[in-house]
This record gives C-alpha cells, structure tokens and sequence, in this order.
C-alpha cells in the first residue's frame, strides 16, 4: 500500500484540506470557507478525521497557511501565527494544534512557499531549481524556492508588502493595514474594488485599472527577478485569473529592465517565464502535500 500525505491549505476567504499519493494524485479535496479559528479549525480536524476514517491513517500533514508565521524551529512559537492582518487569527498555534492531535509529523510553511514547492515538484516550474511564486488576490503573497528549498530566515519572504513608486496619476491612499500603500495596499483583490468600486473582471479591457494593476505587479515581479534571480516566476490568485493582466505585466517587466537583464527568458521568451500555475488552483494544497512528504519532523 502506497503512504499518504494530508495537505491543508488555509487561506483567507477559503480552506483546502486534501490527500494525496506520493505521486502527487489527490484522491480527495474538501473546499471550506475560512471563519474564525475557533470555528475553522475544529472543521479542519473534522475534515482530516473523516480522511482518516475513510482511507486510513495518513503519513504526515503538510499545512501552508498565510503569515506571518514563525518558521524557527528551535523558537517557542514555532509554527504560531503574527500579526497578521487577518485578526481574528493573529496568534493562533496552528503547528500546537495539530501537533498535539496526531501523532504523525506536521510540517508548516507559508501558501506561498508551498505553492512554490508544489510549482516545482509537479507543475510550471518542474525542470527549475529557483522558482518565485506570487498570489494576487484578497492579499498579496510571494513564495521563495531556491535549490529546491523554500527561503527562510528571520521569518519567510513577505513579497506582497515591499512598495513600489506609484503609477502615474495614482491618487490611491491604499488600504494595506499595516503599510498603507505597500503592493498589496495598492493592487490586491479589496484594494481595486476600494478605488474603482468593482472587480476588475467587471471593468473594461481599457479602463486605467488594468494598467494601474499591471504597474504593480509588474514592480513586485521586477524587484523579484533583480534580487532572486528565479529560473520561473509564475503568478496565481484570484486576480491574475483575469488574463489580460500577463502580456500587461511582461510587457512592464521588459520595460523596467530594460535590457539589463540580457537573458532570453526575459528578452524573447518571457511569455514562457512569467506564467500562470501548472497546478491551477492546486498549487497550494499539493504544496502542503510536499510539505507532509519531505517533512524531517
Ligand atoms: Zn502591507
């Protein structure tokens, strides 16, 4: 019998709790709504049981969670949420909890980073040893992997909070609630709709919110390139489902290097280096599920 891994998947407006061989097929996917912890995570537990009830135990559980979040393993907190902008969730025990229910393994790390980690392992980024990979949506988040492993260090890469010199005629105050016009301040999902009163997928092809966004982003992903020097930098999320945001981006991209990085994958390919999910929108969960695999716990 083949081992199985669990992967959870907590983000901010949803949960993805699923189980998976160690080829990476998911035999089973539970989508929920993400509530306040108190109600989230008895579910979750519900939810692994049931797995556990229906195909017995699992080998190890893998769970990428929005941050911040305390990654050192020889710290107190391990495993412990920060001051994240999702309040009701600031200082929750995430590994604690699980840890002291199961008696198998339980690895952590941000979405992003599991995304990332699942991008290399089975989807856009299989043949890269250094990968960036960006959500854009009800936040903004950016993942690192570099030789195959997700960056850590004081905590993990906070992409999404870095800032950018603002798009012209951009009056926006921008609604991060930390850093007021960081990138996620000024490009997410709630910060388009708090300036424009809509989605962009209900706005027109050519209205400025497009180009307003593409600036953005495309500042996030340059900034990425010029410090990490990704082999792929693939972009997911809510937002970036709305297509007409990638040749916008790359087409910025090129612009802000402006030759400065003479590699094809900038110059002539970049259609095939910034890129939307291999995983779709299972980057995350099957991220988790590389956690619960290549966890040392
Ligand atoms: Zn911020």
């Amino acid at each position: 019998m083949s081992l199985l891994f669990a992967g959870v998947e907590l983000g901010g407006t949803k949960i993805v709790c699923a189980l998976a061989k160690a080829d990476g097929e998911l035999l089973e996917r539970i989508q929920i709504d993400t509530e306040a912890p108190e109600d989230s995570l008895p579910r979750i537990k519900a939810e692994l049981q049931n797995l556990i009830d229906i195909h017995g135990p699992f080998a190890a559980l893998g769970i990428g969670t929005f941050g911040p979040l305390q990654l050192n393993r020889s710290a107190s907190d391990y495993g412990r949420l920060g001051p994240t902008p999702k309040l009701l969730w600031r200082d929750c025990d995430l590994y604690r909890y699980f840890a002291d229910w199961l008696t198998v393994p339980v690895a952590l790390d941000t979405d992003v980073n599991a995304a990332a980690l699942g991008e290399v392992k089975w989807g856009a980024a299989v043949a890269c040893d250094s990968v960036v990979y960006i959500t854009v949506g009800t936040g903004i988040g950016g993942g690192v992997v570099v030789n195959g492993q997700p960056i850590h260090g004081l905590l993990h890469p906070e992409l999404g909070h870095m800032r950018a010199p603002r798009a012209a005629g951009d009056d926006f105050e921008g609604n991060c609630p930390v850093h007021t016009d960081c990138i996620e301040g000024m490009a997410a999902g709630p910060a388009i709709v708090a300036r424009w009163g809509k989605q962009l997928d209900q706005l027109p092809t050519n209205h400025v919110a497009y180009a307003q966004t593409a600036h953005y982003i495309a500042h996030l992903v340059t900034n990425s390139i010029l410090l990490l020097s990704p082999g792929k930098v693939i972009l997911g999320g809510g937002v970036m489902s709305n297509k007409n945001l990638f040749p916008m981006i790359r087409k910025n991209v090129q612009a802000l290097l402006n030759g400065f990085i003479a590699v094809d994958a900038i110059e002539k390919s970049i259609d095939q280096y910034i890129v939307p999910p291999g995983l779709g929108g299972n980057s995350g969960v099957l991220g988790a599920i590389v956690l619960a695999m290549t966890t040392r716990d």
